[in-house]
């Protein structure tokens, strides 16, 4: 039997005022799904880390969905990561998305700040000697592009977990096989946290092809040729891209998936779309429930 899944949304903090007023407009229609939590983005360089407080603390006041605020060792001691958790946990956030943060574009390496956390499962142990937050950590089905292989890259899965955090959010893929092979590799490994699928609604196909060869996420053929050709036609490809998704959701659905994390890209249209064909209706599921 096939059931109505959980899910959660991303965001990014946005860049303006009328982006903000945006942003809220997609949270009120997506609030009605009852999502397990909204998580919201802190930008490259830790540059956006004003901008993802406010964001999150506002979804704490203003909305019935608890937020999850991301975080990341860059750009901060350790000291200073500590004094912003903790200020988050008196204020009531409780959920923190641990993670290590790329480098600013202009630096080719990440280099970790030397009073800073050196990786996620650094910053997952702080975090836990700061308060008991709910912690979620990424995962990649396709391997992290630093790791030399898929062995070291679980090793290093594992001991995000062994470290305190309880949820896995995968990077987005777009082969379901990588996430099953994926998953049956954690599990091997002794790996018993949720393991939750990204999922990536393609609005903008070409940029989702630039940023997943950065990221080392196969777009496979038969994918690229349901967009070629729509370049000057968004509404097709929104159309294209919801049965995409779709699809891909079915079939996680069908072999035992029954959580789901959607990167929204600050649009509501496709997620909600997705969303209802895979029979989520508004107010079917308890947001209390933690996927
Ligand atoms: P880690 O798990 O610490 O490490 C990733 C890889 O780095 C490891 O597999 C390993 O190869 C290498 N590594 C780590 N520690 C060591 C070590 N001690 N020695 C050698 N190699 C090591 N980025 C942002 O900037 N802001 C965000 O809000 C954000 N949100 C994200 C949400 C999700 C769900 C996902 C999947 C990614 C997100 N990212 C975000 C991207 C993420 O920061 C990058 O993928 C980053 O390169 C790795 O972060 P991590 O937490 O997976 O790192």
């Amino acid at each position: 039997m096939v059931l109505t899944p959980k899910v959660s949304f991303e965001f990014f903090p946005p860049h303006s005022a009328e982006a903000e007023t945006q942003l809220w407009k997609v949270m009120e229609k997506l609030v009605p799904l009852s999502p397990s939590f909204f998580s919201v983005t802190y930008g490259a360089g830790g540059s956006t880390r004003n901008r993802t407080e406010r964001v999150v603390e506002r979804i704490h006041s203003a909305l019935p969905i608890p937020p999850a605020a991301h975080l990341t060792c860059i750009g901060a001691t350790r000291k200073e990561i500590d004094n912003l958790a903790k200020n988050w946990w008196d204020a009531g956030i409780q959920h923190i998305v641990a993670l290590r943060g790329d480098s600013p574009f202009d630096s080719p390496k990440f280099a970790p700040n030397p009073n800073g956390y050196e990786n996620a499962a650094a910053l997952v142990a702080g975090l836990r000697r700061v308060a008991d937050f709910e912690i979620s950590v990424a995962g990649y089905p396709e391997k992290h592009p630093d790791s030399p292989n898929v062995a070291a890259d679980l090793d290093n899965l594992k001991r995000k977990i062994d470290a305190g955090a309880t949820r896995i959010l995968t990077q987005y893929f777009f082969d379901n096989s990588y996430f099953y092979r994926f998953r049956d590799a954690a599990a091997a490994s002794g790996i018993t946290a949720p393991l939750v699928p990204g999922i990536l609604p393609i609005t903008n196909f070409s940029k989702v092809l630039e940023f997943s060869k950065k990221c080392a996420t196969t777009v496979p053929d038969r994918i690229a040729k349901q967009f070629r050709g729509l370049e000057d036609d968004s509404e097709t490809r929104n159309l294209i891209a919801a049965s995409i998704a779709i699809e891909q959701c079915e079939d996680l659905l069908k072999n035992g998936v029954c959580a789901f994390h959607f990167y929204t890209l600050n649009r509501a249209a496709l997620t909600y779309a997705i969303c209802w064909r895979l029979g989520m209706r508004p107010s079917l599921n308890s947001a209390a429930d933690a996927a």
